[in-house]
């Protein structure tokens, strides 16, 4: 949709296909028979999401996000809470030293050691120099988050309570398997804007309030959504140069088939999609058989309605009453749950999820979630109630109202050490086929705001390709 609304934007005509019945991909969700959003997944907007926020705010959404606290909240076994807290007069980078040396998430020593280990990182090259250090951060591409924070002198007390839980919500895999540039990447941004690490999440669900604004936008400018239709195969012909060309999609809806054609082809998938939908004789190309040393991390989210405040540690009557909501409206960390992160729905995006005489609704990411996907909805909703209750120990005796599971079997895809240097451009070989989605080459992880940028940086290509593009079609004809 990124690349659809910079397209638009230069005049061209745009077609989007999906095979889903609902539009955001994995930032989608949809409304169920009994009127519940079914979320895919738990959402937070970092604040240097610069890409994405230029985007709502040109769909007229800038408005639907709510800033949240800003503190990183840790929620301990027995209800203990720790914090990250960047609340300070004085902006980056003194908020962030502030923040990691006050911390009550580490001990004194952890904290030392901590500190120890940043001040040696390429974090305080950003300060002065960003990209100078963002090209140190790239060359620690092929070593673990652990490795590198263990050999700066950080201890694996600070990576087990603090680390791990921030590195499972930022790439669903922990810091023994997550690559050192991701974090530090997420660290200098954190070191040199002071807004980066404040977080936003939407005034309610995306259908709602990011989707479908986007999706509103695109169709008011004569842009087509056909949704539920998958492309099931990319057509290529040869030239005499031989050169690759694609000559149209096969696309699929039910029994319906159709082969559609156009000037300029963007597979906009996730990663298992693109791997699918390339042809197989385009592996023969190192840049397109990188792909398939990328691999999706499985992740399962579970919502639990509850009949009243779960995160409200301190006033058990207001926990136990339905006229007000109460309770931690910010998102939750965790190191002693099988969910790394989580959030109360119903106060941080009330509009949708805050329905009255009703109480909290748990939205819990479980990462690693492998061990999760072969499991029934009933015993995934029942274990991790009983680790809610382990969190939360004043909840005891509030009951499940209403519970839902989504389990994806490759998301983000696994920011492993050494997969940098896999992830495609935007670019491809061939001239009128181009890439996006959050798994091709942006200096962001795999997130919302890596996937804008990437559909901007397709739809730059697209426009630069331009008079290439329009010679094409004749030149194919002539072949
Ligand atoms: C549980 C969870 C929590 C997350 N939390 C955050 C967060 O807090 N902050 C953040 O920034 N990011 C978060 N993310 C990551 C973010 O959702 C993704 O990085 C982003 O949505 C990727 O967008 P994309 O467009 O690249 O891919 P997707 O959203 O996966 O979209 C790809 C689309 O391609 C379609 N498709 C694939 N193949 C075909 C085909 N052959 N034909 C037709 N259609 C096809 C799919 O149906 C899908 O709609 C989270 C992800 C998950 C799963």
């Amino acid at each position: 949709m990124s690349t659809a609304v910079e397209l638009l934007d230069q005049g061209h005509e745009v077609d989007i296909y999906d095979s889903k019945s609902f539009v955001g991909g994995k930032v989608g969700s949809f409304v169920d028979k009994q009127g519940n959003h079914i979320e895919m997944g738990l959402h937070v907007f970092f604040g240097c999401y610069n890409n994405l926020f230029r985007l709502m705010k040109k769909v007229g959404a800038e408005k639907n996000l709510l800033v949240k606290d800003h503190t990183h909240t840790f929620v301990n076994k027995g209800g203990d809470i720790g914090e990250l807290d960047f609340r300070f007069p004085i902006g980056a980078p003194i908020h962030g030293m502030r923040a990691f040396l006050t911390t009550n998430q580490l001990g004194t020593y952890d904290k030392a050691r901590n500190a120890v280990a940043l001040a040696l990182s390429p974090v305080v090259r950003a300060l002065v120099d960003p990209d100078g250090a963002m090209q140190n951060i790239r060359d620690l591409d092929n070593i673990s988050f652990s490795e590198w924070f263990m050999s700066k002198g950080g201890t694996r007390k600070s990576i087990q309570r603090m680390w791990d839980p921030v590195a499972y919500a930022l790439g669903f895999i922990d810091c023994d398997n997550i690559s050192a540039r991701c974090m530090l990447t997420i660290f200098s941004l954190f070191a040199t804007k002071t807004e980066a690490s404040l977080l936003r999440m939407l005034k309610g669900s995306p259908d709602v309030y990011l989707s479908g604004p986007i999706r509103k936008y695109i169709t008011d400018r004569g842009g087509r959504f056909h949704l539920r239709w998958g492309c099931r195969e990319v057509l290529y012909d040869r030239s005499a140069d031989g050169g690759v060309y694609v000559t149209g999609l096969a696309m699929s809806k039910a029994t319906e088939k159709k082969t559609v054609k156009a000037d300029a082809y963007v597979a906009a998938c996730d990663v298992p999609g693109i791997k699918r939908l390339l042809p197989q004789d385009w592996r023969e190309s190192q840049f397109f058989d990188n792909i398939y040393k990328l691999v999706g991390v499985p992740v399962v989210t579970v919502q639990l309605r509850y009949n009243g405040w779960v995160t409200e540690l301190k006033d058990l009557e207001r926990s136990r009453q339905l006229r007000q909501a109460s309770g931690l409206d910010n998102l939750l960390y965790t190191p002693d749950a099988d969910f790394s992160c989580f959030a109360d729905l119903a106060l941080t995006s009330p509009a949708d999820y805050y329905i009255e005489g009703q109480g909290s609704l748990l939205q819990c990411v479980l990462t690693p979630g492998d061990p999760y996907m072969p499991l029934l909805n009933d015993e995934i909703i029942k274990r991790v109630t009983k680790q809610v209750l382990v969190l939360f120990p004043s909840s005891q005796g509030l009951e499940v109202t209403w519970s839902s599971v989504v389990k994806i079997g490759q998301s983000l895809y696994r920011e492993g050490p050494g997969k940098d240097p896999f992830r495609p451009d935007q670019k491809t070989p061939i001239k009128n086929f181009f890439l996006a989605g959050s798994y091709t080459k942006q200096d962001y992880i795999d997130s919302m705001e890596g996937a804008t940028l990437s559909g901007r940086l397709a739809s730059a290509f697209i426009c630069g390709a331009g008079e290439e593009l329009v010679a094409l079609p004749n030149y194919l004809l002539k072949k």
